[in-house]
């Protein structure tokens, strides 16, 4: 990224000099870099300030392209509230929207989802992994439901990409969600998928207007350094996803193993059907800030999502799969990362031993 600060501090725009040029060269590399993690189209690559961004471009993008057609969008109660808070915009425009409910396991029940569809769907969302209990929702059945109906379906996958296998034509998507920042690439930038190659192109309304860049869906000179370090990122993450799964995986697995015989603790989620770096736990008849603070100098943990750690209401995703408040709260999420060793996870498996039966 640092030559794109300094030496190389073209504008990818500006296409009448050598520096433009060398600026357009590392944004097209890392377009591509996206495009084949993705199993995408380089140009159907549209870059923005990070998953929030590409979320609100994608929903409220169709909702105002797709008016004459259908005011009816599907979601599920679990979403990341960077596609519920579009979501309840839009309710105030009067647009309809469905929040799915989903099971103890947190995953959406399939015919419920093809019970919900009317004749004024215009958009299905629904997210690839869930950034609090880590479970992977069914993509690729309900991808086929959205074509069977001509229905458009966005995928919020900032949780996902690089993490697991992640194929937009397999998976039968027409938007996609992705940020640099969940995989070790810098804060604010991410991209939105967006299909125009293979099957009916999505119409999407801009939600910022200026230049024509990205398009004309994304108006605003690009962020050449950020943009850099995101297809940097992503092609490393690609590079070590099966292996560094894995490892996780088996990480993982063995925290579990050492948590599991704890009194009252509740794995969050389903087990197979989760992202192998994530463990969501919660303990009856414990008082969640008092467990929190009694590990924070040992383990950096959360209960719920970063993005709603100051607010104290208990999380909505915990709630979905039916915690009660008190449950909810007393909840730990553990993150496995690159940098994770089996010597870790056991001090932290020992601190939470020691936390919880205290
Ligand atoms: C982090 C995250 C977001 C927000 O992404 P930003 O790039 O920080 O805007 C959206 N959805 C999910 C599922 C996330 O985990």
């Amino acid at each position: 990224m640092l030559p794109f600060f300094s030496e190389s501090f073209g504008n990818p725009h500006s296409l009448n000099h050598s520096y433009g040029w060398a600026a357009e060269a590392a944004v097209s590399q890392a377009r591509q870099e996206l495009a084949a993690a993705i199993g995408a189209d380089p140009t159907e690559i549209i870059f923005t300030s990070g998953a929030t961004e590409a979320n609100n471009l994608a929903i409220k993008g169709v909702a105002e392209a797709y008016l004459a057609q259908g005011n009816h969008i599907i979601t599920v109660q679990t979403e990341h509230n960077a596609v519920l808070a579009p979501c309840r915009y839009l309710e105030t425009l009067g647009f309809r929207v469905t929040y799915l409910p989903v099971g103890s396991n947190g995953l959406l029940d399939i015919a419920q989802l093809a019970a919900a569809f009317c004749d004024q769907t215009i958009l299905v969302s629904v997210m690839a992994a869930n950034n609090e209990i880590g479970v992977l929702q069914p993509l690729a059945q309900i991808g086929q439901l959205c074509c069977d109906r001509k229905v458009i379906f966005h995928s919020d996958a900032a949780q996902a990409l690089g993490h697991i296998p992640l194929n937009v034509q397999t998976l039968g998507l027409d938007l996609l969600s992705i940020t640099a920042h969940k995989l070790y690439g810098p804060k604010g930038i991410g991209a939105l998928y967006v299909r125009r190659r293979q099957g009916p192109r999505v119409q999407l309304a801009p939600q910022i207007h200026g230049g024509p860049q990205e398009r004309g869906l994304r108006a605003g000179t690009l962020n050449v350094p950020l943009i850099v370090g995101f297809g940097e990122a992503v092609g490393l993450a690609m590079a070590e996803q099966v292996e560094e799964a894995q490892r996780l995986g088996t990480l993982r697995d063995h925290l579990w193993q050492r948590l599991c015989d704890l009194p009252g603790i509740h794995l969050n989620g389903d087990l197979t059907q989760r992202l192998p770096h994530n463990l969501s736990v919660s303990f009856e008849g414990v008082e969640g800030n008092i467990l929190l603070s009694r590990l924070r100098a040992t383990v950096a943990l959360s209960s719920g999502s970063a993005c709603s750690s100051a607010d104290p209401a208990p999380s909505h995703v915990l709630k979905a799969i039916g915690h009660r408040d008190k449950l909810a709260r007393a909840t730990l999420r553990f993150g496995l990362g690159r940098g994770t060793t089996a010597e870790e996870i056991e001090r932290a498996a020992q601190a939470v031993i020691k936390a919880v039966k205290s």
